[in-house]
């Protein structure tokens, strides 16, 4: 990066906290990420400069709100390179945004006997939302199978792929393998068969530049607190085409053109998938997230993060009685393994006394553990102020773990 990671480093106040009396080692961050300081300065500044509810009021604070939450929409227009800001709805997260999808598709496209099509990898955000649907609308849910590896196997996709099929819901990234799916191909595949594809770029949208228009997805969702932002922030995309034909998923305010007791017209896009008082605080403080690490430029983060992918994954290698999982060649810094025999929780306890944080469980990814034929793992997850010398850590971390487990 053309940024000096130690000036990187300084921006995020936690990352300089001990933990145990040790430095710590943020190695989490597929769950979440920390905060640069001025996303914390745009939170202080919103409350104590500009708060007042937006949309609705006459006065000034009320307009500064107003006009400073489309501002966000525009800047994370132009982040996803989205084609028009009425096409940006802010959601509370990933989890929600596709949710809403399920829900209003669901009940506009899907018919029984229908197919809806994920893959092995997705997170249960991605998973029981479609299941609800499926449910619902009495529709068939099917899985595109993976490698050993963690690779989407495409043929199998293709042999899916039916006249019956409507969606196709799959990770750009995944948050347990760290495999970068081949969505455009998935996309274009998709289309011709005559089906919309919605892309969960809750852990893409972090690490490497990513345009809707490119890649023709029908819809995208992201969480705002894995890109740096506040927690309670999330974008749903969606061709404003299609968000034109779906119905509303919530009632509320906001989202109404006119409300009688006979019945209520909807307001337009993007109103009409906002209901009630947005979040327009943490929205702003969003924004200032998505300045911070496009002003470092998502290609160069993409690229400092892939040499330090390369350089923990030979790292690891060293470790004894690792098992990894998650070895597709096109993935990001995410680190899924187990050593030896050991519990996942006993490892990620010890690294926890050494300051290093990592997750460890199934990573809300059930049905890929059940397919990997295991309870759990270890994750390591590196965003862009890790560095080559945390990646050393971790590696002495498990050094150190493997043989106090002996
Ligand atoms: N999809 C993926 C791939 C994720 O990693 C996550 C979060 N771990 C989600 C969806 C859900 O995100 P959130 O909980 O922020 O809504």
């Amino acid at each position: 990066m053309s940024t000096n990671i130690d000036t990187i480093r300084a921006d995020f106040p936690i990352l300089s906290q001990t933990v145990y009396g040790k430095p710590l080692v943020y190695l989490d961050n597929g769950a979440t990420t920390q905060k640069p300081q001025v996303v914390i300065d745009t939170l202080i500044r919103m409350y104590s400069e500009m708060n007042a509810n937006i949309h609705r009021g006459v006065h000034f604070l009320s307009e500064q709100a107003t006009r400073q939450y489309e501002e966000a929409r525009n800047t994370v227009r132009d982040f996803i390179h989205a084609a028009y800001s009425q096409e940006i709805i802010f959601t509370s997260g990933a989890t929600a945004g596709i949710n809403a999808i399920a829900f209003s598709y669901g009940e506009r496209f899907i018919r029984p006997g229908d197919d809806v099509l994920l893959t092995t990898m997705e997170h249960h955000s991605n998973i029981v939302p479609w299941q609800m649907m499926c449910a619902r609308k009495q529709a068939r849910l099917k899985v595109i199978p993976i490698s050993e590896q963690g690779e989407l196997i495409l043929e199998e996709f293709a042999r899916l792929l039916s006249p019956r099929t409507r969606i196709v819901a799959l990770t750009h990234v995944s948050n347990t393998l760290g495999t970068i799916n081949p969505v455009e191909q998935v996309i274009r595949m998709a289309h011709l068969a005559g089906a919309h594809v919605l892309v969960d770029g809750a852990q893409a949208v972090q690490h490497m530049p990513v345009d809707v228009q490119k890649l023709d997805c029908d819809f995208y969702v992201f969480s705002g607190h894995k890109l740096f932002g506040p927690t309670g922030t999330g974008v749903l995309y969606g061709k404003s085409s299609l968000l034109n034909e779906l119905p509303p998923y919530q009632g509320g305010g906001d989202m109404v053109d006119c409300v009688r007791f006979e019945g209520t017209t909807y307001n337009e896009l993007p109103f009409k998938f906002e209901a009630g008082t947005s979040n327009y605080v943490d929205a702003t403080a969003l924004q200032s997230a998505i300045k911070y690490v496009s002003a470092i430029g998502m290609e160069q983060i993409a690229a400092y993060e892939t040499s330090l992918m390369h350089y923990a994954r030979e790292q690891l290698q060293t470790v004894p009685g690792i098992r990894m999982y998650g070895t597709a060649p096109l993935k990001t810094a995410v680190f899924s393994f187990v050593l030896g025999d050991h519990h996942p929780y006993d490892v990620g306890m010890i690294l926890d006394k050494m300051g290093i944080a990592v997750r460890t469980g199934t990573h809300c990814t059930q049905p890929l553990m059940d397919f990997l034929g295991i309870t759990g793992t270890i994750r390591a997850s590196f965003a862009l102020y890790n560095t080559f010398e945390e990646v050393d850590q971790l590696v002495a971390g498990l050094h150190r773990a493997g043989s106090m487990l002996q």
